[in-house]
């Protein structure tokens, strides 16, 4: 059953929730995909009318532990709902639990998350992506209607709907409310959504859109039903196909992505090359600017008034260095030095502030780009979901450079896409389309060509 069935269908939601919640443990037990699961059978009720939610760990949900990842902040139940948990429960969502992630959304692979790492449910020798890696490991595993909320900052929806074989969406910044996610970088966060098809993802993004008074920076927009015209196809659409994101990439992938554009081109859209020379700035920028914020976001966490705390022994110093030493993973801890370092007075000219002018400039280099195309289509990933193996063999830097394709949509605040174009050793192969500012329309509709094709 999908997700329309299970809307359309008469149905028996006590029956359907036995099953659903043994198939979650079942699934829960070989993947590690929750933090945490919360057992409900909601209502028939809404435009969702008792559908399984799954929530990111950093979107908080009250009454149910929401950590983003860390040990930290284990234990805390929040007092309140996100804007978007809220907007679910009013149209009739059910919340199921919280997905695994990396520790406050640091990392690729979901291997820094405090609570365990999820396995990619079809290779469990393989990483589900990440930051947002139980949610899209969770979408793949679960043969049963369900729609997950996750959050990117730099591709972190991207990156896991690709290696899962999922559908992925990152809104335009401040479409959809960021009031209740606990945040990474906030210039950069966006909570957008993952399905196991474009219609599941519209839908949902038609649920959690729209201006929130509660969020400074949401932008002044009225929901909007994106599942309205969404099978009208691609002909006569111009698609960009930037040259910068081919290089270096895995030639499996490569050919894969290929095929997907032929199979676009087939439907009738005029794809032609491009260039978007700024792309080889975007990773140093990004790590720059994500890391500054991070550690400034991170500093409250000392011990005193959120998060863990312990016996207050020592000065202050030494009893906020004890609390952050302890509770912190590795790549939190790393990503509070460099951030530091680069805001530094001495340094910050030569670093933050010149990163923040190349994000200026890469986006305007889209926005030239959008001039021309309805959407551009890249990789979505350099490569196929790696093995753990692999993995620990990466260096923090080698780690970081994997998010090369998807860092620039980022800065740029852009919407973006990910569906699976094929496959390469059984592993599925994610295919971007990214879109101008507040064009989530349109490469929807192009993702849903993409699928209808296949
Ligand atoms: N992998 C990127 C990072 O570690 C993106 C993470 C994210 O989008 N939350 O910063």
């Amino acid at each position: 059953m999908n997700v329309q069935e299970f809307l359309r269908g008469d149905l028996n939601l006590k029956d359907f929730y036995n099953k659903f919640y043994q198939e979650l443990e079942k699934a829960n037990k070989k993947y590690n995909l929750l933090v945490k699961i919360s057992k409900g059978s909601g209502s028939r009720k809404g435009k969702l009318k008792g559908l399984p939610v799954s929530a990111k760990d950093c979107i908080c949900v009250r009454g149910l532990q929401s950590a983003a990842g860390s040990r930290i902040l284990e234990g805390y139940k929040p007092p309140f709902n996100a804007t978007v948990m809220e907007r679910v429960l009013k149209e009739g969502g059910n919340i199921i639990g919280k997905t695994q992630q990396d520790e406050f959304g640091f990392g690729t692979f979901s291997v820094n998350s405090g609570f365990g790492v999820p396995k990619n449910p079809l290779n469990s020798a393989r990483s589900c992506g990440g930051s947002s890696g139980g949610a899209a490991g969770l979408t793949a595993a679960l043969d049963l209607p369900h729609i997950a909320l996750a959050e990117s900052t730099g591709g972190s929806i991207s990156c896991p709907a690709s290696f899962c074989g999922v559908a992925g969406l990152t809104p335009t910044y401040g479409l959809v409310s960021r009031y209740g996610l606990i945040d990474y970088a906030n210039s950069l966060d966006k909570i957008g959504v993952m399905g196991r098809g474009v219609w599941d993802v519209a839908l949902m993004l038609s649920i959690i859109s729209g201006k929130d008074e509660r969020d400074s920076t949401s932008l002044d927009r009225k929901a909007q039903d994106y599942t309205r015209g969404l099978d009208r196809g691609v002909k006569g659409m111009k698609i960009g196909i930037p040259k910068e994101y081919f290089r270096g990439i895995d030639s499996g992938v490569e050919k894969e992505v290929w095929k997907g554009i032929k199979r676009l081109e087939s439907l009738g859209a005029k794809c032609q090359k491009i260039s978007l020379p700024l792309t080889k700035y975007a990773l140093s920028s990004y790590y720059i600017i994500a890391t500054a914020e991070a550690s400034t976001n991170l500093a409250k966490f000392s011990g005193m008034r959120y998060g863990a705390s312990e016996p207050i022994k020592g000065n202050f110093n030494e009893y906020f260095s004890r609390v952050r030493s302890k509770y912190f993973g590795q790549e939190a801890k790393r990503r509070i030095l460099l951030g530091t370092y680069a805001r530094m007075a001495g340094y910050r000219d030569q670093y933050y502030l010149k990163a923040m002018k190349v994000r200026t400039l890469i986006i305007q280099e889209f926005r030239k780009a959008f001039g021309r195309f309805d959407a551009l289509v890249a990789p979505t990933m350099p490569c196929i979901a790696p093995k753990f193996k692999e993995i620990e063999r990466m260096s923090p830097i080698k780690q970081y450079m994997m998010d090369v394709l998807t860092v620039a949509p980022n800065l740029a605040g852009i919407p973006q896409l990910s569906v699976p174009c094929g496959s390469v050793k059984g592993m599925p192969v994610g295919l971007h389309i990214l879109g101008d500012h507040l064009q989530e329309g349109k490469i929807l509709k192009v993702g849903k060509a993409l699928e209808e094709g296949k």
